[in-house]
Parts: C-alpha cells; sequence; structure tokens
C-alpha cells in the first residue's frame, strides 16, 4: 500500500473496484464523506473492463457486456454518467433466438412489434409483460430496492411477484403454447443460471424481459470498461480516492477509516486477516452457495457472423440453445454437475452497433456457456458448434479467439469463485438471506465492516445497485435513491 495513502485517514475504505465498490464510494462520496478505493487488480472496474484480448485494435469486454439492468439501475439513473463519457448504445434488436429452421424469436424495444411476431402467444406475450414495461421504472426501483421494504407500488410488486414466483418451464408452458415464445422467455431466463423447473427462475426472464421493452438492452460504446471508467472519473470529481494493484489480505493493511466496504464475496471475508469473526457467522459464511460456472471466449472476426435467420444480424444479443425441451434438459444436466454437449450459448455482437472496437470492417463477438463450477473441460469447441449450428460458416471468420474457463476467470477476479459470475447462487432462500441471515445484509458483525459485492442484495450483473445498498446502510441511511 503506498506510503502516502497509509498515513491518511478516511472516513471510508472500499475494497475492490468492481461497480459495487465504485457505486459504493461514489454514493459515500456524494454525501460527502472522504473515501478511498482500493483494488487488487491493476485495472480498476471488476466485471466491468474492456482489453485487447485477441489482436491489436479488437476490444473484447473482460466479463460483463450488455446491460439491461446497467442502464435500469435507480442508482445509475441518479448520477451525471454521461457527462463522464458513458454512452449507452442500443442495437437494432435487444435479443434473438434461432432454431434450426432459420426463424429466430426476438426481443424489439417495441412490445407490440414482439408480440406481433410472436402469432399465436401475442396476447398472451403482451398480457404478462405489458402491464410491467408501462411501469417498469417504479417496477425496478422495487425489485432492486432494499430486501425488505414497504413496497411503494405494492399492486405492481405483487403483479410481478405472482408470475415471478413460478418457475420457467411453468410459465413458460402454462402461458404461451407455442416454440418461439416458449424458448424466447426460457432463454431470457437462462441469465440467472437456475434450473427452469425451481422458482423464481420465471423472476429473471420477467425482469429482464420488461427491461428490454423499458430501457432496453444495450452495450456501453467503447466497452463495458467506459461504466467503470464514468463512474471513477465522477468519483474523483468528488474528492474520491482510487489505488490499484493492491490486493488486500488483511483489513490490518487498510488505512484508518469509520467504515471499510468490502466488495467481496463472502470465501474471500472468510479468508481476510484481521477480521476476528466468531464461529458462528464463519460457519454461515462457510454456508454459502456459490452458482455454475461459466466458459467464455471473445473472438476476433474478419466479418460479421453469418446468421441463417436476419433477425440475428440485428440483433445485439443471440440465445444459442433451440427449444424449451433442449434448454431444460441443458439445465438439468448441469444441475447434475454434468458439462453438456449442446451448451445454451449466450453471444453477444457489439460491434453491430459499436464500430469503434474493432479495425475498420472487422468485428468482436462475445460468447459464454454455463458449466458446473470449477469444471475444468474445455468448452470451446462445443461453444463454436452451437453457433454454426445457426451460423454456418461462422469459424472460417475467426481470425483470433481468447478463452477463459472458470480458473482463468477466477485468476482474473477472486470474486469469480468457481467461475461463478453472478456472486453466488440465485436461489429463493440465498435471494433473500444474502449471504447470511442479520437484520440488514450490508452489515457484518464486525462494527464498521460492510459488505457490498454481487453477494448482497440483489444479486449479480452491473446496476451497482448493491454498493448504493451497502453505502446507505453505512451512511446510517435507509431513503431509496432519487426518482425511485
Ligand atoms: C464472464 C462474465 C460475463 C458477465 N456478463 C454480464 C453482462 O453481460 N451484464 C451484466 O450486467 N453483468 C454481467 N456479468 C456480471 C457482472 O460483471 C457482476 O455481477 C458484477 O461485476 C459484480 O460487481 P461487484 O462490484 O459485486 O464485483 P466485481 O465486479 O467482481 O468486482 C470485485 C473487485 O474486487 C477486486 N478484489 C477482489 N478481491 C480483492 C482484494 N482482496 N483486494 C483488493 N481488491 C480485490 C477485484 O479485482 C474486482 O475488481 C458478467 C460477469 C462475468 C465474469
Amino acid at each position: 500500500m503506498a506510503a502516502d495513502v497509509l498515513r491518511r485517514a478516511y472516513d471510508a475504505v472500499v475494497v475492490g473496484s468492481g461497480p459495487n465498490g465504485l457505486a459504493a464510494a461514489v454514493a459515500l462520496a456524494r454525501a460527502g464523506r472522504a473515501v478511498l478505493v482500493v483494488e487488487g487488480a491493476e485495472a480498476l472496474g471488476g466485471g466491468a473492463r474492456t482489453a485487447a484480448l485477441t489482436l491489436p485494435g479488437f476490444r473484447h469486454d473482460v466479463c460483463s457486456t450488455v446491460h439491461p439492468l446497467g442502464v435500469a439501475s435507480p442508482f445509475f439513473r441518479t448520477l451525471p454518467l454521461a457527462a463522464h463519457g458513458l454512452e449507452w448504445i442500443h442495437p437494432p434488436v435487444a435479443v434473438a433466438h434461432p432454431f434450426d429452421d432459420g426463424t429466430a424469436a426476438v426481443l424489439e424495444h417495441s412490445l407490440t412489434a414482439t408480440a406481433r411476431r410472436l402469432g399465436a402467444d401475442g396476447a398472451a406475450y403482451a398480457a404478462l409483460l405489458g402491464p410491467l414495461v408501462r411501469r417498469w421504472e417504479p417496477l425496478y426501483a422495487e425489485v432492486l430496492g432494499p430486501i425488505l421494504h414497504a413496497p411503494r407500488h405494492p399492486a405492481l410488486l405483487g403483479r410481478f411477484g405472482v408470475r415471478a414466483l413460478w418457475p420457467t418451464t411453468w410459465l413458460a408452458r402454462r402461458l404461451f403454447r407455442e416454440e418461439p415464445a416458449r424458448a424466447l422467455f426460457a432463454g431470457i431466463a437462462a441469465h440467472a443460471t437456475l434450473p427452469f423447473d425451481r422458482p423464481p427462475s420465471a423472476a429473471f426472464g420477467l425482469l429482464l424481459g420488461v427491461g428490454g421493452h423499458g430501457a432496453g438492452w444495450p452495450f456501453a460504446r467503447g466497452g463495458s470498461g467506459a461504466i467503470a471508467a464514468a463512474l471513477v472519473s465522477y468519483l474523483r470529481s468528488l474528492g474520491g480516492e482510487v489505488v490499484t494493484g493492491r490486493t488486500v489480505r488483511s483489513l490490518e493493511q487498510l488505512p484508518r477509516a469509520k467504515a471499510t466496504l468490502l466488495d467481496l464475496t463472502p470465501r474471500q471475508f472468510l479468508g481476510l486477516g484481521g477480521a476476528p469473526l466468531s464461529a458462528s457467522y464463519r460457519r454461515q459464511l462457510a454456508r454459502y452457495r456459490y452458482g455454475l460456472g461459466t466458459f467464455k471466449v471473445d473472438w476476433a472476426l474478419d466479418a460479421p457472423i453469418p446468421w441463417r435467420a436476419a433477425a440475428c444480424r440485428l440483433a445485439g444479443t443471440v440465445h444459442l440453445g433451440g427449444t424449451l425441451d433442449e434448454l431444460v434438459a441443458e439445465r438439468r444436466s448441469l444441475w447434475r454437475g454434468e458439462p453438456v454437449a449442446r451448451p445454451l450459448v449466450l453471444l453477444t455482437q457489439p460491434t453491430l452497433v459499436d464500430p469503434s472496437r474493432a479495425p475498420e470492417g472487422k468485428h468482436i463477438a462475445w460468447g459464454y456457456c454455463h458449466v458446473p463450477n470449477a469444471s475444468a473441460v474445455d468448452m470451446t469447441a462445443r461453444i463454436e458448434a452451437q453457433i454454426e449450428r445457426f451460423a454456418p460458416g461462422f469459424r472460417q471468420r475467426i481470425l483470433a479467439r481468447h478463452v477463459m474457463d472458470p480458473a482463468a476467470l477466477q485468476r482474473h477476479n477472486p470474486n469469480l469463485v468457481g467461475g461463478d459470475i453472478g456472486g453466488g447462487e440465485t436461489t429463493l432462500k440465498q435471494l433473500v438471506f444474502r449471504p447470511t441471515v442479520r437484520p440488514s445484509p450490508y452489515t457484518t458483525p464486525l462494527p464498521g465492516v460492510y459488505l457490498c459485492s454481487a453477494s448482497t442484495p440483489p444479486g449479480g450483473a452491473v446496476h451497482g445497485m448493491c454498493g448504493y445498498h451497502a453505502a446507505r446502510a453505512a451512511l446510517g441511511q435507509s431513503v431509496s435513491p432519487r426518482g425511485a
């Protein structure tokens, strides 16, 4: 730790500069507190970093890339991030889900256009999502708000909750009659990794679907590193400080502060020196469960992906996994601990709307599949086979690839335990008691020490709400962000 930083005292020190660490730091600095962020990696941003992973001139998102929850985040929406360089760019189609016959189901910004393309299921789709989409902002404020709070919009939250608590398979089969709507919904719900026959797996399909029609599924221009850069720039404008390349191994390494906020998962908190935790709290932290792992590939391409379905050529995100039955079988195998032959591949193509991220005429693609936690199986060929299935000729367009298995992801960022990108399983129990049963999920038994990572509510993704709520806890306040 730099001597000058060590000698100083702060109101708050934040360990880790992921979106939640930075959000916490910004919330504290905005409240007039002197804040230092201490980051272990050389680059700031945690899950929001962009780097030249393949060839010169190709800018890849190492972790997060598409941001339905980032653009809709009730906290981020109160910040002047555009003035600090963040620009959201929306693809013409948010999500496409292709099938073997060359067709694709799509989620467009317009709910009406999406429903129209779903044919026989259009009315059911509009009836499910329409009332929530019309009021997506208050809905997001409720769902991403403090885990226990008196709802300001109880009827709206109730309408969401009634369906959100269903298993995905139940919702898809009960409400929809045809494959396109069923698979489209399930592909979106799969972002949360829960088995489809378990509640509340439908919650994520609903929330992200509503977000797609409400705020969209945009990229950050230049890559997700622009989100972190904007947060850091705003933090600095408020007087906040950051230091990189300083892995914190003990709380005793940190400068004096009234509050310490840890953008870490429970396992790392357990391993931190200078944290005298009781045996019973340690047991609770040790029981915290991590979710499926991730196997990720980035490609530098000499041309756009040659999709058979035209809609995929316009989509920022493409879900490659075929029918609902295929997806259900895939999830079931994964949760039995078996890597699958035909994985659901979540793929994005940022250069469709952001040519700044590749040399002229060239493209990048980002894709991953879920695997059992810490799996060492190489999924590269299976991922590329799934793409080839819906885009014959894809392999010929590859100039270079960069592969990260769960171990590589965890080396890149210790928060990605076993390749779990969500900061822990999102079962109903672990969404509420995240990470342990305490009056506030952000406090710990150590006075002045808080958890602020995605292992606290509302959980994974780049939205900063965990950090925001932790900062409010540290400030001894419990009010919602402005406008929520
Ligand atoms: C492959 C992948 C794809 C993803 N795709 C998306 C997506 O498209 N959209 C989306 O919204 N989300 C996505 N996510 C999830 C998203 O990135 C995370 O949920 C989010 O970054 C969590 O933020 P956080 O601040 O809690 O933690 P992190 O972003 O993990 O940040 C934690 C930070 O703490 C630092 N740190 C850890 N230990 C220490 C220590 N001891 N000392 C100092 N620093 C330390 C780490 O280096 C890191 O910078 C993806 C994640 C991955 C890995």
